[in-house]
Parts: structure tokens; sequence; C-alpha cells
């Protein structure tokens, strides 16, 4: 394939093989500078009619095709993505406002996405006995409907696409609104590979999730958004007995035990706090610091936040991209407004940002607010972050633990083994251990609580996409 074939100027649903246009379309804005981006198809009823009824047809071969020649056509989906990293890396600056390292490093993790999910195998278990052999089995669940986010667009869709097909499903991605762009890229250069109805790909206004979710058939969905829509997504699923993978928001915390190294930790957890803008699911959300060195930790955090330079994603200089749209960047501003009003000391106040255009905010740190503070209780998912104090570690877990979320959390000290030890003790999907939550396509990803339902990636995570079938065979 030749750099001439792929567009990305020109953005099509893919339907059947076929890229669609429509006689609606929508747009996203570029939030460094607000100003419109290209063109998209919004699909209408009759492309969602299609592609499911293209998905249920493709189902049919596609399950049955040997399980290496569905590897074979990734590596080879992988291979013709691999000449397209940096004009996918392009396209997330636009679509997202991730400055230039966050967006190379989404476009890079597609590859490790492929390189995980190329070495994963169906697991067989085989048991005998006098009587009978019975051998336990996966079996794809069938048609499945990727509803994504739009923190991650790339990696949140593709993510799901690859072990939905290796399982041998065929799959219907919807990007979120906000950053369809880089989904519908990636689907169109995938029809080069797979035949029409594997994976397909239907974006445009917000009738097209709840479509996909109430279609009687669709098999499965798999979801990435936040809590709210995670529970009408299992509600309305509910009437048809859809399998859902729910990856739902968090409220990860961050514990500080008084034997870390101040000058060290202090950035790191900064930079778990504010990377991409706070805007990730498993960014630390509150931060817990022993007393004994609370006030030195919480200076070297302020210098550290101190030093983010925010501004638009395509300056060199940035470290902070803005919010990716405006929605999210009111909602975060109606919290510091909150947290303001209530009278609660800034260690970093919010400094505003000269620019007329543009969803920016600059991170602010919040010195010790009540507990039961709305900075404290709620996903903030943007760049501010509560710091609280702790003297007791049964005290200080029982605070960790004590929201309905249970996505990610994070232990600092001196002492891996006790950090493991108190690790252990949280109620999250993803516990890290003297790092902010670097995940992997390695580990499965997965919330406890309110924070999801199931999880991917892993080596368990593809089987998500499956049914569990045993056959007995009587001597
Ligand atoms: P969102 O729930 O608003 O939207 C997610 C997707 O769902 C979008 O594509 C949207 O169009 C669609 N949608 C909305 N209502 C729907 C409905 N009734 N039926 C079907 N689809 C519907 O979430 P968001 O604002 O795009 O993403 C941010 C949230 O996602 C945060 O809470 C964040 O923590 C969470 N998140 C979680 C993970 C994880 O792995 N757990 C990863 C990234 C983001």
């Amino acid at each position: 394939m030749t750099r001439t074939d792929l567009n990305f100027e020109v953005f099509y649903n893919i339907v059947n093989g076929e890229r669609r246009s429509s006689d609606k379309t929508t747009f996203s804005v570029d939030p460094s500078t607000e100003s419109k981006l290209w063109d998209v198809p919004v699909a209408s009823p009759q492309d969602v009619e299609d592609a499911v009824r293209s998905a249920n047809e493709a189902f049919k071969g596609w399950s049955v095709t040997p399980f290496e020649d569905r590897i074979n056509k990734l590596a080879q989906w992988r291979d013709i993505y691999t000449p397209f990293v940096e004009d996918f890396t392009n396209l997330l600056m636009a679509e997202c406002g991730k400055p230039y390292a966050a967006a190379s490093g989404e476009a890079n993790e597609i590859l490790a996405l492929f390189k995980h999910n190329l070495e994963l195998r169906m697991p067989e278990e085989r048991i005998e006995d006098e009587t009978r052999i019975q051998t336990t089995r996966h079996v794809p669940v069938g048609v499945v409907a990727a509803i994504c986010p739009w923190n991650f667009p790339m990696v949140l869709s593709v993510g799901k696409i690859i072990p939905a097909l290796l399982t041998g499903c065929t799959i219907i991605v919807k990007p979120s609104p906000f950053t369809p762009y880089s989904a519908l890229k990636m689907v169109e250069l995938a029809q080069q590979i797979f035949p029409p109805g594997v994976v397909q790909v239907i974006g445009g206004d917000d009738s097209i999730g709840p479509a996909l979710v109430n279609h009687p058939n669709i098999n499965k969905i798999a979801f990435t958004g936040s809590s709210a829509t995670g529970k009408r997504i299992m509600a309305s699923a509910a009437g048809t007995l859809k399998r859902v993978t729910l990856e739902l928001g968090g409220n990860d915390p961050a514990i500080i035990y008084p034997d870390v190294d101040i000058e060290k930790t202090a950035p790191e957890v900064v930079h778990g706090c504010f990377v991409f803008t706070g805007q990730v699911c498993v960014a630390t959300k509150r931060v817990y610091i022993h007393g004994s060195i609370y006030d030195s930790f919480l200076k070297a955090m302020v210098d550290a936040a101190s030093q983010l330079v925010v501004g638009k994603a395509a300056d060199p200089s940035t470290t902070m991209g803005p919010m990716q749209n405006r929605m999210q960047y009111e909602k975060v501003r109606e919290l510091i407004k909150d947290s303001q009003v209530q009278g609660y000391k800034f260690a970093l106040p919010p400094r505003s940002i000269a620019s007329d255009k543009g969803f920016y905010l600059a991170p602010s740190i919040v010195d010790n607010p009540p507990p039961t503070s709305r900075i404290v209780v709620e996903e903030q998912f943007g760049p501010i972050v509560p710091v609280l104090k702790w003297t007791n570690e049964a005290d200080v877990i029982a605070s960790a633990n004590g929201t309905s979320s249970g996505l990610g959390a994070s232990v600092w000290s001196g002492d891996a083994a006790r950090a493991e030890r108190v690790a252990r003790l949280m109620q999250a999907g993803s516990v890290f251990v003297n790092s902010w939550a670097k995940t992997t396509p390695r580990a499965m990803l997965s919330g406890h609580k309110e924070s999801g339902l199931g999880g991917e990636w892993g080596s368990t995570g593809f089987l998500e996409y499956c049914n569990t079938q045993v056959v007995h065979v009587f001597k």
C-alpha cells in the first residue's frame, strides 16, 4: 500500500467494506484553537441496520476462519499501519489536543497492542476420566459493538478491535463524536485486509450508541466511558441479555509514605495527576501524603506542577495541552469554582492562561480539603487535584477505598514490601507501587465497584469476547 491510498483529509463511515458518506455531516474542533476540523458523516438508521446485517453475515465466515489465518490478517493490518504512525500522531494531536510526545505515544501503543495480542493463543482445557473426555473451549460471542470515549480514541478502539477479531468476532466501532477521526481512518485502512463486515465503523451523533446497544442482532457491547453511561448501557443491554464489558470512570488515590525520596517522587506523582491534562481514566485523582512530610512533599509537588508548560499541542515547548472538549472544560471549571467558593486553600491556585481560543486550564492543587468535598469525591477528569493529610495507615487505606470507584491506585514508599502489602488492600483493578499508572497491553485493565464490569487486555481480557463451551464426549 502506498501513502497516497489513505487520504487524511476526507473521512467516511465504513459499512460492509465500503466508504460511506452521508447527507448529514458533523465535525469536531481542534481543542488547541477551536478551529473546525474535517467533516465526518453522521450514520443514518439505515447505515446502522446495514452495518449490523453485514457484521452478522461476515461472522459466519470469520468465526470459522482458522486462528492462524486470523493472526496473519491482523499482522498484515499492523504492517500496513506501521508506515502511517506519524500521520496518526498528527491526527491525534489535532483531534485530542495532545502534545507530540503524548500523541506519538498513543499511535505507537497500537504497535504494542498488536505485539501482545498476536502472541496470544486460545486456551483449551481437556480433562479425561473413566467415563468421559471434557474439553473446555472458548467460542466467539458474535457481533460486538465497541463504544469508545474521547480521551484515547485509537488505543481504546483498536484495543477492542484486535481481540474481537482474534477470537473470531466481528465488530462495529462507534467512536466518540468529540474524536471520530483516528478511529474512522484506522478502520478504513483495515478494509485493505479484512473481508467486508468483519470490522466496520459508524460515527456521527448521540443516537448511534443507544441504537447499537438496543439492537437485537448485536451480541456484546465493549464499552469504555463514564460510569453514568455504563450504567445506562448495562440497563439497556439487559433487554437482549447482551454481554457487556464496562471500562468506566475512576477516582484513583495515591498514598505517599514518609520514607519516600521527596525530590524524586513528587514530580512523578504530579505527572500521574496531570498526564494528558488529567483526562486519563487511571490518572491520580486524590493524593494522600503522610503528615510528617506533608508540607515538604506538597511544596515539591507545587514546584513540579508549576513547571508544566500549558499551550497548543503543536507547540514543541508544550508539556500540557488543552482540555479535549468544551463540555469537559466547563465541567472542570465548575469544580474549580466550587473549591474556591467553598473557601478551600489552594497550594497551587488556578492561573489563567492568556488565549482567546482553546480549552486551556493550568494545573491547580487543593490543600487538604474536607474528605467529603466534591473535589475529593467526584472524578474531576482534568488538571486539578486534591492533596490530603494522613497519619494512621488503617485510616488512609479506608479513605483511599472509601469511594464508589475502584479503577486504579498507587502506593509510594521506600519500603517496597510495605507498599506492596498495602497495594494488595486497595479496592482497585490496577495498583501501581512506586509508579503512576503505567498501563500495558500485557496487563488486564478492569474496574472494581462502579469503575466497571469485566475488563480488557492482558492474557485473559480477550476471552471476554467469547462464550465458554464444554464438549463432553462419553466413552
Ligand atoms: P461518555 O460515557 O460520555 O461517552 C463514551 C461513549 O459512549 C461515547 O462514544 C458516547 O457517544 C457514547 N454514549 C453516550 N451515551 C450513550 C448511551 N446511552 N448508549 C450508548 N452509548 C452512549 O464518556 P467520555 O466522556 O467519552 O469519556 C470519559 C469517561 O471515560 C471518564 O469517566 C473516564 O474515566 C472514562 N474512561 C474509562 C477508561 C477505562 O479503561 N476504565 C478509559 C478511558 C476513559
